[in-house]
């Protein structure tokens, strides 16, 4: 199979190949078209098996093609991770499938400047990868509102459990419109996500790989 059979652009999929990109990895295959259909989805994934992609590109390609953007402090899709190194690292990421898109991709953890990120924000950002509770802070700011969102990605979410962030989840979850849609990954699927993906997502399809 193709990055181009499972229903992306050819744009897209010269991003890809320009990136060495050539062959989707069992998880790309099996989610892509779901998420491009959107369906909500629960990933049991490993990181270094290409989740990121996964996600990533469906999301971009559904944003490309629907290119209403909302006011500035709006955002379109909130991606949540559980540490700076991997907000990081999936942003990164993003930032190159959007190369030749007009998609903005933005970042907000903890440990460096609110002002920088509050700048960032007003700027216009359309997916935001952040950490949950950086996100809190800017959100009680009105530096960013999630009314508008239509994707929400919770990325590692058995690790942002043992961190102690399952309040934040559920809390930021209810901030992000019910018509969105939702895609959990997460290595492992202790009682507590299982019962995080019962309450948020709708209909979910699993996909283990
Ligand atoms: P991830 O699991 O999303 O952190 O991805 C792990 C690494 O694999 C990253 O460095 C990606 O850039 C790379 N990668 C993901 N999917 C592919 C692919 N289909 N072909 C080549 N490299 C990939």
């Amino acid at each position: 199979t193709s990055f181009h059979e499972l229903g992306l652009s050819k744009q897209i999929v010269a991003t890809l190949s320009q990136q060495g990109y050539e062959k989707p990895t069992p998880i790309q295959e099996n989610a892509i078209p779901l998420v491009l259909e959107g369906r909500d989805l629960i990933g049991l994934a490993q990181t270094g098996t290409g989740k990121t992609a996964a996600f990533g590109l469906p999301m971009i390609e559904k944003l490309t093609a629907d290119d209403k953007r909302p006011d500035p402090r709006n955002i379109r899709a909130l991606v949540l991770a559980p540490t700076r190194e991997l907000v990081n690292q999936i942003a990164a990421n993003l930032r190159i499938f959007v190369k030749n898109t007009p998609i903005k991709v933005g970042v907000v953890v903890g440990g460096v400047s609110i002002n920088r990120q509050h700048d960032q924000l007003s700027r216009g950002v359309d997916i935001l990868v952040a950490t949950p509770g950086r996100l809190l802070d800017l959100i009680s700011r009105k530096s960013v509102t999630l009314t508008q969102g239509r994707y929400l990605v919770l990325d590692e979410a058995d690790q942002m459990l043992d961190l102690g962030f399952i309040h934040d989840l559920r809390k930021i979850s209810k901030l992000v419109p019910k018509n969105r849609q939702t895609l959990l990954f997460s290595a492992t699927m202790p009682k507590t996500i299982a019962d995080l993906a019962a309450d948020y997502l709708t209909d979910p399809v699993k996909v283990e790989v």
